[in-house]
């Protein structure tokens, strides 16, 4: 509608996995307001103060237009000063390196880091260019970072990735466990909705479980304070407090589950050479061995109520009150975890034993019971873990390692068989050591600040960007870190500046269209992938034998053989949303987001995987948005339940039909110390997380004034005691210093955050201040996903 000549349409907040709908308020070519959108259904119309202020986030002064090229005396130097340059030329040179690299070492020496922000179809354009075009499997987005150890435990524990419920748990549920997750500021508007059920419905209780006190602290009704790692152990005990108790389903688990455990001594992913690494004599294998019920409960018989409240330091009755409320048949409870389960270094064990608890008590796939992963991204949900832009994965949660799973996307994307390589590629931290070693020669970074958010910058980040053996592209609106650690800078459209996709945490996906243009040469990463593909001929990247299968192909481009109208679906021009421009589209002579969407669909029907069908394109631009699979149009809210789930047959009841024998897996994870803990030398622990104000590193609310006021700086919240200790006093300046870094900041000890002794939490928004210099890339050997929540420092007066 028209309201003061201000165009009104709807779209999706820039921002977290909550997944918000906005209303757009569009004048004059420009972003002029936003406000909650009343019909979307996940927000009702609210918005937390992120999205209240997202007309302002594309409009930072020192937004970029022109791409930037390191140069000396005309020509590209790796140690130049960044000088304007056309998109022919950023191209050209980009190119040639990237030919360079594949002549020298193959396909192994290129890769991409992409991420949970990009739509879509940039996700998908990404994983078919890299993986089909330049058959490298070193594409991965920076929820390797956030998400990966849940991924992993969903493909262990139910053989189909992503939750089972969705956001209307929050209101069916009796209680609330918080594992590892700080709601109020991560996911404000579902906090919000919590709340309101706490308070309105009698009996509602809330747990809050973390290893400090957080704004979430407010609604407890049990707080629990546990030592950093001991929620492994803390998990065990439940299981074994239901055992004891016999309160478990009987039922339900000789019906749909079996039980297992997982291979122990499996390492901390660190560099062999590290003096923190531990000789594991299972290093990244996974593999499961059955147990018995009988064996399961030996096995956790041994967390008692009275070695466990010794190891976490939590209170005998706070964990006892926990278990008793996981144990009551007629609670309906709802667990919600986020970064401190899955920045762990046993992050798919503990991601694991929560499951076990739901499912030894059958609470799970119904309203108000099941264990929910918050994700942090927008679309880590639909475009990291469904396209594929992980390092092992193909769209619809395929795998590279399958022979039938690479030979559905060869045939879908009309490849010649073979073309997809069967070894997994680099992972995040992996792509890291890779450079720095000289093994990955021409990266791209694309819609994340990998400088600022990678663990361990200095020793393992910051070297390869700077090796000179490397050609380092990154794709950013504003020039962060990593944009000024690179060696080329393309100036990039953001969010309204082209027609978009995000897929949530609760299996929503949500269009919008594009509603104002970029300024001129800003082009959105869909269009660089696309148009960059054209730069080469299938002969200069594949290897004869390979073409020879294809003939027709010879003498083609990539983007001939990836994207053209005819290669992927062509839906004509006209059918774009009248009113509203569609600059990819219109560049590429197609309905290219269309195309490229319903050929992503073709992985749900005609692929070897039931139970991610999404819905036609069109139902999108219509709907705010739609919970997957779709089937006929419906939408489904909770997943393997009879009734509501449209892949379970009738007289079921459950199905997990994500395993063969339809099978949950109830798998035994013992409690292990992390990879380094505080000693006399660096006695504190470290931890760090994000604040409510600012979107991940701060990029883009940091340029948003009003965000900026409100959370200016990054802050080292610590104990009273640990400050006097010290001789520190509130606001005063402090280096904080780890084995592998230090950086200044200032104490912080009534803020928001409350820790107890012994530990300080640092937010990392902070570009002025990297506490990623300090973390330790301690790493989950499963799921490849560091621990950014623990690690041993010390604060000294600076
Ligand atoms: Fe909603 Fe998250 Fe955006 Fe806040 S940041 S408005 S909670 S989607």
């Amino acid at each position: 509608g028209k309201e003061n000549d201000i165009r009104w349409d709807k779209g999706v907040c820039r921002f977290c996995g909550t997944g918000c709908g906005v209303l757009i308020g569009t004048k004059d070519g420009k972003i002029v307001a936003t406000q909650g959108d009343p019909e979307a259904p996940v927000n009702k119309g609210l918005n937390c103060i992120k999205g209240y202020f997202l007309s302002k986030i594309m409009y930072g002064k020192d937004r970029l237009t022109k791409p930037l090229l390191r140069k000396k005396n005309g020509k590209f130097d790796k140690n130049g000063a960044f000088a304007e340059v056309s998109w022919d030329e950023a191209f050209d040179v980009m190119a040639e390196k990237w030919k360079e690299a594949l002549k020298k070492k193959g396909p192994t020496s290129v890769g991409m880091f992409g991420s949970g922000q990009w739509t879509i179809w940039e996700g998908y354009a990404a994983s078919k260019l890299i993986k089909a075009g330049f058959r490298s499997n070193n594409l991965d987005p920076n929820a390797r970072h956030c998400m990966a150890s849940a991924v992993g435990a969903f493909m262990r524990a139910f053989g189909i990735d992503e939750p089972m419920g969705c956001y209307d748990d929050l209101e069916h549920a009796d209680a609330f466990v918080l594992w590892g997750a700080n709601m109020a500021e991560m996911h404000p508007i579902l906090w919000s909705r919590l709340t309101d059920t706490r308070l309105t419905k009698p009996g509602c209780e809330v747990h809050v479980l973390s290893t400090f006190e957080h704004r979430c602290f407010e609604l407890a009704d049990n707080p629990i304070v546990f030592t950093p790692q001991t929620d492994l152990a803390i998990l065990n005990y439940i299981a074994n407090y239901i055992i004891q108790h016999k309160a478990y389903n009987q039922e339900f688990i000789d019906n749909h589950t079996h039980f297992t455990k997982t291979p122990t001594d499996i390492g901390y992913g660190l560099r062999p050479d590290n003096p923190l690494e531990k000789k594991a004599k299972n290093p990244g294998k996974g593999a499961l061995t059955k147990i018995s019920f009988d064996d399961y409960a030996r096995s956790v018989s041994e967390y008692t109520l009275e070695k466990v409240s010794a190891l976490s330091g939590v209170p005998a009755e706070n964990l006892e009150r926990l278990a008793k409320l996981y144990a009551d048949p007629n609670k309906k409870i709802t667990s919600y975890w986020t970064m401190g389960f899955n920045q762990h270094t046993r992050g798919v064990w503990v991601n694991g034993l929560i499951y076990n608890v739901h499912l030894l008590m059958g609470k799970i796939s119904e309203p108000g019971n099941g264990p929910f992963s918050l994700t942090g991204q927008p679309s880590a949900c639909g475009t990291a873990r469904e396209v594929g832009t992980f390092a092992h994965r193909l769209p619809a949660d395929l795998v590279v390692m399958n022979k039938k799973h690479r030979d559905a996307a060869e045939r879908i994307w009309k490849l010649p068989e073979g073309t997809i390589n069967p070894k997994p590629g680099y992972h995040a931290v992996l792509q890291n050591r890779m450079l720095k070693d000289g093994k990955l020669n021409a990266y791209w970074v694309m819609c994340n600040n990998n400088m600022q958010a990678g663990a361990n910058m200095n020793e393992e980040t910051f070297p390869g960007y700077r090796n000179p053996e490397n050609f380092i592209i990154v794709s950013d609106p504003y020039p962060t870190v990593t944009a000024l650690a690179g060696d080329l800078i393309l100036p990039t459209a953001m969010w309204m500046e082209k027609e978009g996709a995000y897929g949530n945490a609760e299996r929503r996906t949500q269009f919008w269209r594009q509603q104002v243009k970029p300024a001129p040469g800003v082009k959105s990463d869909l269009w660089q992938l696309m148009e960059f593909s054209k730069r080469f001929k299938v002969e200069e990247v594949w290897p004869e034998d390979l073409v020879a299968k294809k003939p027709q192909y010879r003498g083609k481009t990539l983007y001939d053989v990836l994207f053209q109208n005819g290669q992927v679906d062509a839906f004509p021009l006209s059918q774009t949303y009248a009113g509203f421009d569609n600059d990819e589209s219109h560049d590429f002579g197609y309905y290219v987001q269309k195309g490229l969407f319903e050929e992503y669909r073709k992985f749900q029907y005609d692929g070897p995987k039931i139970g991610h069908e999404q819905a036609p394109f069109d139902m999108y631009h219509k709907a705010r948005g739609l919970r997957w699979p779709v089937i006929d149009g419906k939408e489904t809210l909770w997943r393997f339940r009879e009734g509501y789930d449209p892949h379970v047959a009738k007289g079921k009841g459950i199905d997990f039909y994500g395993k063969p024998d339809g099978r949950a897996n109830i798998i035994f994870a013992p409690y292990e110390p992390p990879a380094e803990s505080p000693d006399k030398d660096y006695d504190l622990w470290l931890s760090t997380g994000r604040v409510l104000e600012h979107w991940h590193s701060g990029s883009m609310t940091r340029r948003v004034p009003e965000l900026y006021r409100a959370f200016p700086n990054a802050q080292v919240f610590m104990h009273p005691d640990d400050a006097k200790a010290r001789g520190l006093r509130r606001g005063q300046e402090v280096m904080v210093r780890t084995r592998r870094g230090e950086m200044k900041s200032r104490v912080e000890t009534r803020g928001r955050n409350r820790p107890p002794r012994g530990l300080v939490f640092i937010p990392w928004f902070d570009a002025s201040q990297l506490v990623n210099k300090l973390t330790l890339d301690a790493t989950d050997p499963l799921s490849k996903e560091t621990d950014y929540k623990k690690c041993a420092c010390r604060v000294e007066k600076a």
